[in-house]
């Protein structure tokens, strides 16, 4: 008995194909044909997929999406930062500036800036002064 098996055109040696690829733009009739292995057509799998965009447009990986702040933290860390800034504001009287803040809270300005704002939503922390170096933070 004779058996006919189709095999990769990438693998070096005889790997059985698992699906017959053609390659074309759709227009041309000169497309080509391409027996590939579980492996290969995986890797071209890979390699047509678009990737994650970020709010920006540019591609981008899943680690930089989470380092940009498109993934959503854990409820637990932000707890955690504003627990830092109210415990920061305690002892202070009146408004004050957000760079006593930072120091006292020890977090970076982009992380005070998303906490004070989540603060502010939730109505425990009152902002004044607009996007100014001169932006105050009060405790309500
Ligand atoms: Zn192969």
């Amino acid at each position: 008995m004779e058996v006919k098996t189709l095999a990769c055109d990438l693998c070096r040696g005889v790997v059985p194909a698992i699906a017959s690829i053609r390659l074309g733009n759709g227009r041309s009739r000169k497309t080509q044909h391409r027996d590939l292995c579980a492996v290969h057509l995986r890797e071209l799998d890979r390699l047509l997929r678009p990737r994650v965009r970020s709010a920006g447009g540019t591609a981008t990986g899943r680690e930089r999406a989470i380092k940009a702040g498109l993934e959503k933290r854990h409820p637990s860390y932000w707890a955690k930062v504003e627990g830092r800034i109210l415990n920061a504001l305690k002892g202070t009287k009146g408004p004050v500036g957000a760079a006593v803040l930072l120091k006292k809270s020890r977090v970076t300005s982009s992380t005070f800036r998303r906490a004070a704002r989540r603060l502010a939503e939730a109505g425990k922390l009152k902002i004044a002064g607009g996007a100014t170096r001169w932006r105050t933070y009060e405790r309500t």
